[in-house]
């Protein structure tokens, strides 16, 4: 039966919860044993009696049917509470980079599989399938020569780009040979040369990425081109969105309406309402706060995800200048508008994204990374296509400038 194969399948993870299902799940079955074997047993005996005519013995039978009746209702009841309950289940596990929280609401078998097949997308993300493809398409490199990428690809990468047309290049899905040079930097807390950094930028552009689709054999390929060699993707700026965009497809089919999806508070899917019945409250950090903890904001958050882009988390100071990791690919150096941090909020459902239902986590992630790099003013004319986004900057100076 499903609540006994449920009750084993919990036990890798939740061996309490396991327990509770599998004594609920035997209690109901012993409760519904006993009282229809009971009745059945009333109905024999009636039968036979009346048929010897024996009214007294009867009447002893009869007198059983209320307990009977009563052992069956509570086994009915028991059944209708066995794990039913909503509770919040929650796992945190190192992936992707970051500490990844996630969070449902739902009864205990249905959380507990929620919480596995959210973590499995995070895996499956840092497994990264892509990265071969990705790795191909680079080797071949101003070679001129297309390369076959997975169709789930061709679409992120077909997103990316209308991403930095919109963004006039702000946000690049090839700005790898840069960050490359920057996270090297970061490494040896030394900047780049000029000659290294205007080498790099040489082997940056969108216009330089080539995607086409063709028919072979009544298939359709997918495939890609990079125009110039030395270039390289990053997929940093998009990759926690989009495995947000898979946790939340995965949930919707599930039928959770209430979890909380935290890869290191920089992305976030808030769905539905916390255990208060209210909208999950998110904390936004202040970048210039004393501790980690120093909050400058607190968000709602229900049926909406969240991405913040900021100079704080990794960075190096020289010659007191700070070199964080948001580069401009016009200029080849860490983005420097004025900006310490951009939240940006999409609700899922956005009418306005025609072509981008599903995606709104890369949206969002895209964007914030995007008005980081564009700066207060041009990144507000970015948002104007975007209406329902609700954005909070804040200055270097570690204040609010506007939302
Ligand atoms: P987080 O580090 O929280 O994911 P972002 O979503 O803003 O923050 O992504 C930053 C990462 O994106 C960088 O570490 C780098 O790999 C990449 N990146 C930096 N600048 C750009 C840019 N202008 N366009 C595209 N990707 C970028
Ligand atoms: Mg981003």
């Amino acid at each position: 039966p499903a609540d006994f194969l449920n009750a084993l399948r919990l036990n890798e993870r939740n061996p309490q919860g396991a327990s509770r299902t599998l004594f609920s799940a035997c209690f109901t079955r012993v409760c519904f044993g006993a009282s229809y074997g009971f009745v059945s047993l009333v109905k024999t005996q009636r039968c036979f009696l009346y048929l010897k005519g024996i009214h007294m013995i009867e009447r002893f039978f009869t007198l059983y049917k209320i307990p009977a009746a009563l052992l069956f209702c509570t086994a009915l009841l028991l059944s209708g509470c066995g794990g039913n309950g909503a509770v919040t289940a929650e796992e945190t596990k190192l992936v992707m980079g970051t500490v990844a929280r996630l969070t449902v609401r739902a009864d205990e078998i249905t959380s507990q599989a929620a919480l596995r097949d959210g973590m499995a997308v995070l895996t499956q993300t840092e497994q990264d399938a892509d990265g071969v493809a990705l790795a191909a398409v680079e080797a071949a490199a101003g070679t001129g020569e297309w390369r076959e990428i997975p169709r789930t690809l061709y679409e992120t990468l077909s997103r990316a780009q209308e991403g930095a047309r919109r963004s006039h290049g702000a946000f690049d899905v090839t700005a790898g040979a840069l960050t490359e040079l920057w996270e090297r930097a970061r490494a040896e807390k030394l900047p780049p040369s000029a000659e290294a950094v205007a080498a790099a930028r040489a082997c940056v552009g969108y216009e330089l990425l080539e995607l086409r689709t063709r028919e072979e054999n009544g298939q359709t390929k997918y495939e890609a081109r990079l125009m110039k060699a030395g270039m390289q993707f990053d997929r940093g700026a998009l990759i926690k969105g989009l495995a947000l965009d898979g946790i939340c497809s995965t949930w919707q089919r599930a039928g959770i309406t209430n979890a909380l999806a935290d890869l290191g508070t920089s992305s976030m899917l808030g769905m539905g309402v916390n255990e208060a019945g209210e909208p999950w409250q998110i904390g936004i950090r202040n970048p210039r706060g004393e501790r980690a903890g120093d909050m400058i904001a607190v968000l709602p958050l229900s049926d909406e995800v969240l991405s913040v882009s900021g100079d704080d988390e990794r960075y190096f100071m020289y010659e007191g200048r700070r070199y964080h990791h948001l580069i401009d690919p016009r200029t080849g150096y860490p983005a420097d508008t004025g900006l310490s941090s951009v939240a940006v909020t999409l609700p899922l459902a956005a009418e306005y994204a025609a072509g981008w239902e599903g995606n709104m986590g890369m949206l969002s992630d895209m964007l914030s990374t995007a008005v980081f790099v564009l700066g207060a003013e041009e990144g507000r004319k970015l948002l104007a296509d975007v209406p329902s986004a609700l954005v909070i900057l804040i200055g270097t100076d570690g204040k609010v400038i506007g939302e």
